[in-house]
C-alpha cells in the first residue's frame, strides 16, 4: 500500500515537472527597414530571435520579385523586356498578376497595375520621399495625356504558353508597378513562413502601414490596431479589436504628398483622369484575411470613393473603414464589429 501511495506520488510530481518544462513563449521585438519602408515587429516564439529571418525575407521579396529598380527583381526584368512579345512569368507572378487583372475588372479600372508612366510622371513619391529639390512642378495636360496612352490593363496580354508558364505581353512604351499590393503580398508571404514555424506562437508585424496579425498573445488578449487619423496622422480615428490572423491595410492621402497652392497632390492616381484621385475619401482602411486584397482594395477604394468602394469591399468580402472628407465615418456591419472609434 505505501509503495502504490509512493508511485502515485512520485507520478504527480512528474506530471507537475513536466507541465511547469513547457515553454513560454517569449516576446521578441524590432525596428528596422525593408522594401522602402519601415518594419516593426513583436513575436512571441518559444525558439530563436526569429525577426532577423522576416527582415531577410522581405528584402529577398523585394530583390527578387517586386522592385521596379533592381536589376535582379522581376518586375524590373518585365518591364525592360517590354514591346519585346511574351514574356514567361515565375508562377508567383503570373498568380499575383492575374489577381491584378481581377481586381482590376471588378474595381472598373480603378486599380491598374499598368500605372507606371503615370506615377512615373507626378513621381509624388520621390518627392514626398525629399529624394529632389527645387519646386514641384505639376505636369501638363500633354504629358498626362502621353503617359495615360501608355496605360490600361486592357492592354495587357495574358496567357499559358504550350510549356504552361504563364507569359505576359506589354507593349512598347508599358510598364507596370506594383507599389498598391507589394506590402499586401509581403503580408501574405510572411503569414505562410510564419505558419510554417512551429516555435513562433503570434506575431504583429508592421510593414508600412499595414498590419499583419497572426495567432494568440500568450496572455490571450485581443490584438488592438489603430487606425490612423486622416485630419491629423499623428492620432488615431479608432482601433480595431482583433484575434487571429488578419491583414489590415490603409491608403489615405495623407502620407505621400505635395501641397501646391493649397491642392494635395497625392500618390493615389485615378487612371481615367491621370491625376491624383480625388474622391469623398480621405483614407480607406480594409480588414481582410488576404494580404494581397487587403491591399489593393485600400488602394481601388480610394480611387472610387465611399459608394462604389463599399460595393467593391462587398463583392470580394472584406471589411472597409472610409474617412469621408468631412470628417464622417462609413463603414462596412462587419468592420463595424471589430472598430471602435475613438
Ligand atoms: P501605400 O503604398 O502608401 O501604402 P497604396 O497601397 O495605396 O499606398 O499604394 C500606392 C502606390 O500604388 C503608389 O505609390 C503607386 O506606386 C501605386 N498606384 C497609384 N495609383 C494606383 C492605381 N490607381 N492603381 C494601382 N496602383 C496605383
Ligand atoms: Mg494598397
Amino acid at each position: 500500500m505505501k509503495r502504490f501511495f509512493i508511485g502515485v506520488l512520485l507520478f504527480m510530481l512528474l506530471l507537475l515537472a513536466l507541465g511547469g518544462c513547457e515553454t513560454k513563449p517569449v516576446r521578441f521585438q524590432s525596428v528596422d527597414t525593408a522594401m522602402g519602408t519601415v518594419i516593426s515587429q513583436q513575436l512571441y516564439s518559444v525558439g530563436q530571435d526569429p525577426t532577423d529571418g522576416v527582415i531577410d525575407l522581405l528584402r529577398e521579396l523585394e530583390r527578387k520579385t517586386l522592385s521596379r529598380r533592381l536589376e535582379s527583381a522581376e518586375v524590373f526584368q518585365i518591364n525592360a523586356h517590354a514591346g519585346e512579345g511574351g514574356i514567361p512569368l515565375t508562377d508567383k507572378m503570373g498568380k499575383i498578376l492575374t489577381d491584378c487583372l481581377e481586381v482590376w475588372e471588378k474595381s472598373q479600372g480603378a486599380f491598374d497595375v499598368t500605372i507606371c508612366p503615370l506615377t512615373e510622371l507626378w513621381n509624388i513619391d520621390a518627392w514626398a520621399a525629399g529624394e529632389l529639390s527645387g519646386s514641384y512642378e505639376i505636369p501638363g495636360p500633354e504629358a498626362i495625356a502621353h503617359a495615360r496612352s501608355l496605360c490600361g490593363s486592357d492592354k495587357l496580354i495574358l496567357r499559358m504558353s504550350e510549356n504552361h508558364t504563364t507569359e505576359l505581353t506589354l507593349l512598347p512604351g508599358m510598364r507596370i508597378d506594383l507599389g498598391a499590393v507589394g506590402k499586401g503580398i509581403a503580408m501574405d508571404c510572411l503569414r505562410d513562413c510564419l505558419e510554417k514555424q512551429d516555435a513562433i506562437r503570434a506575431a504583429v508585424i508592421t510593414v508600412g502601414g499595414s498590419v499583419l496579425t497572426y495567432g494568440e498573445k500568450p496572455d490571450r488578449t485581443p490584438w488592438r490596431i489603430s487606425v490612423t487619423d486622416p485630419f491629423d496622422p499623428s492620432k488615431a480615428c479608432g482601433v480595431l479589436t482583433l484575434r487571429g490572423s488578419w491583414c489590415v491595410s490603409t491608403s489615405g492621402d495623407y502620407e505621400r504628398y505635395v501641397e501646391i497652392d493649397g491642392r494635395r497632390m497625392h500618390h493615389i492616381i485615378d487612371p481615367k483622369t491621370g491625376a491624383p484621385a480625388q474622391s469623398d475619401v480621405r483614407g480607406v482602411t480594409i480588414l481582410s484575411r488576404d494580404g494581397f486584397l487587403s491591399d489593393a482594395l485600400s488602394t481601388a477604394c480610394f480611387v472610387l470613393g465611399s459608394e462604389k468602394g463599399l460595393t467593391l469591399a462587398g463583392i470580394y468580402g472584406a471589411e472597409a473603414l472610409f474617412v469621408l472628407s468631412d470628417g464622417t465615418l462609413v463603414m462596412t456591419d462587419g468592420m463595424a464589429e471589430y472598430f471602435e472609434e475613438k
